[in-house]
């Protein structure tokens, strides 16, 4: 199947143009940006191409619209416009545009720019995936947790009687496993224990690798004990079945150190704190002898 290119113009002749020129694309054309929102889900294009002079409203605003809206940020948007002043030119890039063509254009420039600006925009995110997600086990990254947990807190510090927890475990004598097991049979160890917490969590907690053994988990909506029950029952589950590599029983235990907003409302730097704290209890729970969830 083709790629979809959504062409908003409220000039006939450019989209008719378009559409016959770009036959090796599915080019859904539009007149305004009303129109635009409308149809942006259902058509989910690969590409925008933008007139910037439309009768409701100014293209760059709309751009910066669509690339602030987090499901929409991957879709390049490429400008045309018969505007020719460099100024414009700056505003478009500005407002989160890949690129800009001139009215009246050459098609197989225009075909060029449309190309170019599918590609590395596929770049951008796949880099932004790599920065995001842990090769090993596909849990988000320690980076990827911080700035949600920023965003998190933004959110609930605001709002009397919100809540989040954050949850961080550590794998029990971990060392031992690899070298009992070998450094194959630990990687798969640690990409098992995120499977298993990935399943016990729900869809909208938010589950990172924070370093090589540590495993930290974001739970909204959800106080200590509540978070404490969940992991608490990942370690019950792990008690039950072993993880199985190479025909081997691996028994994985882990600890586990956990702290919700309440322990931090009226500290500075309230991030850095609530990991901190849950950092704190983890290491309770290492010197209490391992296998257990400390919230205190
Ligand atoms: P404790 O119960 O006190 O946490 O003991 P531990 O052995 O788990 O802790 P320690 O920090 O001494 O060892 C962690 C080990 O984790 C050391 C390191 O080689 C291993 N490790 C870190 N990242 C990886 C990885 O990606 N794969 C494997 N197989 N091992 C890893
Ligand atoms: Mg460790
Ligand atoms: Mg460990």
């Amino acid at each position: 199947m083709s790629e979809k290119i959504l062409l908003v113009d409220d000039s006939e002749d450019t989209r008719v143009m378009i559409e016959r020129k770009l036959d090796d694309y599915e080019v859904v054309s539009v007149k305004s940006g009303r129109e635009m929102r409308e149809v942006l889900d259902k058509v989910n294009p690969s590409l925008i191409l933008l007139d910037v002079v439309i009768p409701d409203g100014d293209g760059f605003e709309i751009a910066r619209e669509i690339t602030s809206t987090e499901k929409y940020a991957h879709i390049p948007i490429v400008f045309i416009t018969a505007k020719t002043e460099g100024r414009d030119v700056e505003i478009g890039f500005n407002s989160g545009g890949f690129d800009y063509v001139k009215k009246p254009f050459d098609m197989v420039e225009l075909r060029a720019r449309i190309k170019s600006a599918m590609r590395k925009k596929q770049l951008e995110q796949d880099l932004k995936s790599l920065t995001y997600t842990d090769y090993l086990t596909g849990a988000y990254t320690r980076r990827y947790f911080i700035d949600a947990l920023l965003k998190e807190l933004e959110k609930k510090k605001r709002s009397e009687g919100s809540i989040f927890s954050v949850a961080l475990s550590d794998i029990d004598f971990f060392k031992k496993i690899n070298d009992t097991y070998g450094h194959l049979a630990g990687d798969y160890v640690l990409t098992e224990l995120v499977r298993i917490m990935k399943k016990s969590i729900r869809p909208y907690d938010l589950l990172a690798r924070y370093g090589g053994e540590e495993f930290i988990i974001m739970f909204t909506d959800c106080t200590k004990e509540n978070a404490a029950e969940v992991m608490q029952r990942i370690v019950d589950f792990m008690g039950r079945e072993p993880i199985v590599y190479d025909e081997k029983s691996i028994q994985v235990t882990f600890s586990t150190g956990i702290s919700d907003l309440n322990d931090v409302r009226s500290e500075e730097r309230m991030v850095e704190s609530i990991i901190r704290i849950a950092d704190q209890r983890l290491y309770a729970a290492k010197q209490k002898g391992r296998r257990r969830i400390e919230i205190q």
